[in-house]
């Protein structure tokens, strides 16, 4: 058997120690090794997109260094160590040529900033901010500088605009979509947080991308699509996340959208599991907080002796965007109804009825966002 070896999870993330934790209060003997590509400092990710505001420093942003969460939780923590394949028939995980036994492996390595291909002398000027380091790196490059432009005005895109505006930086936002959130709200509340955002000093260009980035002096000028031309000093590039797959691909490991897991946080492998950004829970990838951790309380029970079903519940989703704050519960994809939309000013409140009536989503702006806790009551969670 392969029950002398510890069980490994992959990744550090909100994931990954979320998971460790709750294994931990329900077992404290059994062995965990995790093993990172990155520093392993304990962070929450949500943060990253409100430092300017707060002031935060990547240092000031890390909860825990990696020795402290290896006492913490008695547990083992490589840091700097990549993942390189699985062999799940074996139980083995590769880290180069390094081969390493595990009873249960647990896959919690996150999602890939999706890069767009710009051509231009000025590229090394954009970032992507999607961990602790890339916020250092970002962080490092502003010094002094005082413009932005931030490419994308989905939910990450829109949190930036609002934290570096108010955090006193000068910001232009360029997107295709017609406004704000396009995926996540209907239009009209997306109209809502675009007008909050525009009204605190956010410069939105609706409508066009970025084709080119040059060199100009100590910055840059993005090329539109348009022809026209925005000079700036950095440029964030806030376009999308894609769970990372290719090297559960690779190992054989069942992916579609995200790495294949069943409710149980199951892959197609034997005692192989994924939950996080990585994961495809029951034909769904959550790129959000809620979700892991309804999967790591659940599959703690798993790997404890205790097979359980992840539960979600209803988790609506926040933007961390003041100007005009945002609160969403998206109705299922595959949902039938129809959008109806109240306004007060600048407020929006939307709902979503099916075909009989019955809530299956909401979506509230400014002062509406008060309204929360009630809707979520009429809502069924994700089942
Ligand atoms: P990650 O945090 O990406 O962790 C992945 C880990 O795997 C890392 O330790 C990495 O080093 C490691 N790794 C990767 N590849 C390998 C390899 N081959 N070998 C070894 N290790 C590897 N969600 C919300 O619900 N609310 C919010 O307000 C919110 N705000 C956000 C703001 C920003 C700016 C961003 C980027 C995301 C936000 N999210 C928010 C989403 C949320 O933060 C993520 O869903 C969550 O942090 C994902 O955690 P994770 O552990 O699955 O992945």
């Amino acid at each position: 058997t392969h029950d002398s070896a510890p069980i490994v999870i992959i990744g550090t993330g909100l994931s990954g120690y979320s998971l460790a934790r709750e294994v931990r209060k329900l077992d404290k003997n059994v062995p965990l090794l995790l093993l990172t590509a990155d520093d392993g400092h304990s962070y929450s990710k949500p943060m990253l997109s409100t430092g300017f505001t707060k002031e935060k420093t990547p240092e000031q942003l890390s909860m825990a260094d990696p020795g402290k969460m290896a006492e913490q939780l008695s547990l083992e923590v490589r840091t700097f160590t990549a993942v390189t394949g699985i062999d799940a028939p074996r139980h083995i995980v590769r880290i180069g040529d390094e081969e390493l036994k595990y009873s249960k492996l647990v896959i919690a390595w996150g999602a890939n900033i999706v890069k767009l291909d710009i051509p231009g002398s000025g590229t090394d000027k954009v970032f992507a901010i999607n961990d602790l380091a890339d916020y250092r790196l970002f962080r490092e490059s502003l010094n002094e500088k005082k413009r932005i432009l931030i490419m994308g005005a989905g939910l990450i895109g829109c949190e930036f605009a609002n934290d570096l505006k108010i955090g006193g930086y000068d910001v232009d936002v360029v997107a295709p979509s017609d406004t704000a959130l396009p995926s996540l709200l209907p239009t009209a509340a997306g109209e809502s947080v675009a007008e909050g955002l525009a009204n605190v000093g956010v410069r939105f260009h609706f409508g066009r991308v970025v084709t080119q980035v040059d060199a100009l002096g100590k910055g840059v000028v993005a090329t539109l699509d348009d022809g026209s031309t925005i000079e700036t000093d950095v440029v964030i590039s806030a376009v999308g996340l894609k769970p990372r797959t290719a090297l559960a691909k690779n190992s054989g490991l069942q992916v579609n959208n995200g790495i294949v897991v069943n409710r149980t946080l199951e892959t197609s492998e034997m005692d192989v599991f994924a939950l996080g950004d990585c994961a495809e829970v029951d034909g769904q990838v959550l790129l959000y907080v809620l979700p892991l951790m309804a999967c790591a309380r659940a599959l703690a029970k798993t790997l404890t002796g205790t097979p359980t079903d992840v539960s979600y519940g209803v988790m609506p989703i926040m933007t961390k965007t003041p100007a005009c704050p945002a609160v969403v519960l998206p109705p299922r994809p595959d949902s039938e109804g129809q959008w109806l939309i109240e306004r007060n000013g600048s407020h929006v409140k939307a709902l979503f009825n099916d075909h009989n009536g019955s809530l299956q989503g909401f979506a509230l702006t400014g002062d509406f966002t008060a309204e929360k806790q009630a809707l979520s009551k009429l809502v069924p969670g994700i089942h």
